[in-house]
């Protein structure tokens, strides 16, 4: 059978949804809020949409922002600074309100920065840079607090022709986990595997441990032992209090904003995995040590999971995500 490409299989299945777009994103373009978890896939999902509407996407992150601006505060003038972004402030707040809220970010370490006004001023900011363009907003708004502020955006975009909409990432609680728990990296080139989801191609055996692991197979790296790394062993459970504040956020958007909030699930339920292709669903890999051929053995299967009621689904792959937010988006393009 021809080993079939999940990205080609992704613009293939959607090619008149993205025709169709293609043209009215041209006249409404999209402000996304990308909401997920940790470890939900964001990220990912973000470069395909990308991939799928050529020229049409920039991506902006808010905690990018946030870093930026904290840099130039290291080496620019704060009044330069302000100057610059007075603009993209209410009308009401005065410059020196501006400037006493740019001091923290000279000192504060960007993970602890929640300075929401100067975030917004930010993202209005990078938002005006790059005109007409659609819009993937990574890490805004971060909790319920945040959401009257981001209906302020939305306001202000709305009238400038924008198409606002909060896409939740909806990734299950166990595929997060594992995701973490079984991420190992580089300790020379710091590239990230998985390895049971997206092994390397190189393993060895360390009979003291018994145990299976992976080798960089980086091109310009070396064949080194891929490690875990602090914190990932808790996996998911380590991210408890944050994953409950997103996970609060959206269901506040969901009951109150329900207009302008799509959920797509990245899990696929037993009932309905005949609609799909196989290379859309996620395998996990097993690796086994062969004593007598002295080799490591590997073979896959399809990663069959259980929520809590007991039910059977299939972990999709993200591709196959971004098939059903493309459809989605193609019908909230339609009313
Ligand atoms: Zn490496």
């Amino acid at each position: 059978m021809p080993e079939i490409d999940p990205i080609q299989s992704m613009l293939d299945r959607t090619e008149t949804e993205r025709t169709d777009l293609d043209a009215k994103l041209k006249d409404k373009p999209l402000l996304l809020f990308f909401i997920g978890q940790k470890a939900s896939g964001k990220g990912t999902r973000s470069k395909l949409l990308q991939k799928a509407f050529p020229d049409h996407f920039e991506q902006i992150s808010a905690g990018d922002l946030a870093r930026e601006l904290q840099q130039r505060l290291s080496e620019e003038d704060i009044e330069k600074v302000a100057d610059e972004l007075a603009e993209h402030f209410p009308e009401n707040i005065s410059r020196e309100e501006i400037h006493e809220m740019l001091e923290p970010f000279v000192e504060l370490e960007g993970s602890r920065l929640k300075a929401t006004e100067v975030i917004l001023a930010l993202i209005k900011k990078a938002l005006a840079d790059t005109p007409e363009k659609s819009i993937i907003l990574d890490g805004f708004p971060r909790s319920p607090e945040q959401v009257e502020n981001a209906l302020e955006l939305i306001d202000h975009f709305e009238q400038e022709g924008y198409y606002p909409l909060f896409v939740n990432v909806d990734t299950p609680y166990e595929v997060r986990d594992a995701r973490m728990r079984h991420r190992r990296v580089c300790p020379i080139c710091q590239n990230s595997k998985n390895i049971t989801l997206w092994p390397s191609t190189k393993f060895d055996y360390d009979p003291d441990s018994g145990e299976v692991f992976m080798l960089c197979d980086e091109e310009n790296c070396e064949l080194v032992r891929m490690v875990a790394k602090d914190y990932d062993d808790q996996g998911a459970e380590a991210m408890k209090d944050r994953d409950q504040i997103t996970q609060d956020l959206v269901d506040h958007l969901h009951e109150h904003h329900p207009e302008y909030t799509v959920s797509i699930k990245n899990a696929i339920p037993e009932e309905n995995v005949d609609q799909y292709e196989p290379h859309d669903l996620t395998e996990v890999t097993n690796l086994e040590w062969d004593p007598e051929k002295k080799e490591v053995v590997v073979s896959t299967e399809p990663w069959v999971l259980e929520d809590e009621e007991g039910k059977k689904y299939y972990s999709g792959n993200p591709e196959t995500w971004v098939v059903d937010f493309i459809k989605e988006l193609h019908k909230h393009y339609e009313d």
